[in-house]
């Protein structure tokens, strides 16, 4: 993610209070339901116990016109436990039925997006057991935490940490991916885009239906849909990838200019992070007054600000934080410290010819004595915080790193690091232990330093290596 306003400054930063603390755990008097939520530092009632999802099938109708949503989600998954009652997370229109293994089961909705399933019959550790959902109404737009609509009279879905609820039911938590199909109908003059591979689209009277898959393991929020009358840029890779991205009718032509590079954008990333991990890959161009831009998985959500600079960002994350994502959202660095570094220094240094190391030093002498600069940790930035630090200490963090460990172990290791995590998840203190791993050079302080603390870090942290006047 990156927003319209991500260059630093002083204004804002406050620092939101702890996370609304319900507990995640299920009712300990009843051992045999799912718990409500994982307990995420920050989100705990985000994703369920009791269930490992495997596969989502969403089929949807939406009309427009009137802004209804028609919503049937099947929910593959395998019971990791004994199960009279689990949750999904949703937050969706008005539900009308649910099923279990095809037989009739209860619901309830509770709190923020909790849906309660009751089966007829309970749920044996270890077996497959399908879910299906069947809901309807009208969808009200948001400002970025589920459903957009566009001036055009069409909408899309977008959201970070929290969007996914807002269209299917689901376990909505970076630890439990799952692959995931798509069927939309709209009115024939309306076009879809969504994550993977477009396997067919195919008008039929006064309607169009696309299906879309992907093929390889999703977080919810890293899921959408996007309705608008798009057109559209096919391209290819060498290695034949295709890659497909769609403009909103008031996209600009800078957008058409930079999406025509993005062979040349993934050629890069892939010399850094491995091979690149999808089936395609494109970009969806939305012309809404939208204030980020998200790396919806195979195909980021491209607000109409966003420049060079952001694509390489978004497309960074399809490495950092699409295959490999985050455990918990304090491990958001990870995520945003990678693709703002890629974005911020690989590409101007690698590409353009920048001195990096001057632009580093120009950024720390004008910001080390600010205090607001320092004043939220890398590493869990706390809840609320965690789309601010990331962005403009992030980069300053990985350049010295390099500059400690030098170049060849420094890229060697996060290449290994996000390359081994391929498809699945990664934490903070993970990453330090394996950064650690690989260099002789004792890292415990520069980490401390960086990452754990609210002030600059000390001369020899801050002025590694070549960076040293
Ligand atoms: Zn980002």
């Amino acid at each position: 993610m990156r927003h319209s306003w991500w260059r630093y400054t002083v204004v804002g930063a406050a620092v939101v209070a702890a996370a609304n603390a319900v507990p995640a755990q299920a009712d300990p008097g009843d051992p045999f339901a799912g718990a409500p939520g994982l307990g995420d530092p920050y989100y705990p009632l985000d994703g369920n116990g009791g269930y490992d999802a495997k596969h989502y099938d969403v089929t949807l109708g939406y009309d427009p016109a009137s802004h209804v949503m028609t919503g049937s989600t099947r929910v593959d998954a395998v019971a990791t436990q004994a199960l009279h009652t689990f949750d999904l997370d949703y937050s969706g229109p008005r539900i009308a039925k649910v099923t279990v293994n095809n037989l009739p089961a209860w619901f309830d909705r509770t709190r923020d997006h909790e849906l309660v399933v009751t089966p007829m019959l309970p749920l044996l550790p270890g077996l497959p057991f399908t879910v299906q959902v069947e809901y309807a109404g009208e969808i009200t737009g948001t400002d970025g935490d589920g459903w957009v609509l566009s001036p055009s009279g069409g909408a899309f879905v977008a959201g970070q940490p929290h969007s996914a609820s807002s269209w299917y039911p689901l376990n909505d938590t970076p630890l439990d991916k799952a692959t995931f199909a798509l069927h939309a109908t709209v009115p024939a003059e309306w076009e879809v885009m969504s994550n993977g591979l477009k396997i067919s689209d195919v008008v039929n009277g006064a309607n169009r239906t696309v299906n879309w898959e992907m093929r390889q393991p999703v977080v919810g929020y890293l899921t959408t849909i996007a309705i608008d009358k798009f057109d559209f840029l096919a391209q290819q890779r060498a290695n034949g990838t295709p890659l497909l991205s769609a403009f909103a009718p008031d996209a600009s032509k800078q957008a058409r200019d930079n999406e025509a590079r993005l062979p040349e954008f993934l050629d890069f990333l892939e010399t850094l992070y491995g091979p690149y991990p999808f089936d395609t890959a494109g970009g969806i161009y939305v012309d809404t007054d939208l204030q980020f831009s998200l790396e919806t998985q195979s195909r980021p959500i491209y607000a109409p600000w966003t420049d060079l600079n952001t694509v390489v960002h978004e497309l960074t994350h399809q490495w950092w934080g699409d295959s490999m994502s985050v455990k918990q959202w304090s491990d958001i660095c990870l995520n945003e410290c990678f693709a703002s570094y890629t974005a911020d220094y690989l590409w101007p240094e690698r590409m353009e010819g920048k001195d990096v190391d001057a632009q580093y030093r120009e950024a720390v002498a004008k910001y080390r004595a600010e205090p607001k600069f320092w004043q939220i940790m890398l590493q869990n930035p706390g809840v609320g915080n965690e789309f601010t630090s990331v962005y403009y200490r992030g980069p300053l963090f990985l350049h010295a790193l390099r500059r400690t460990m030098g170049d060849t172990a420094f890229f060697g290791a996060v290449h290994d690091f996000v390359d081994g995590h391929r498809y699945g998840n990664a934490s903070m203190p993970e990453f330090r232990q394996f950064m650690r791993s690989r260099t002789p050079t004792d890292l415990t302080g520069f980490f401390t330093a960086w990452l754990d603390r609210t002030e600059p870090p000390a001369d020899e942290f801050l002025y590694p290596g070549s960076l040293r006047s």
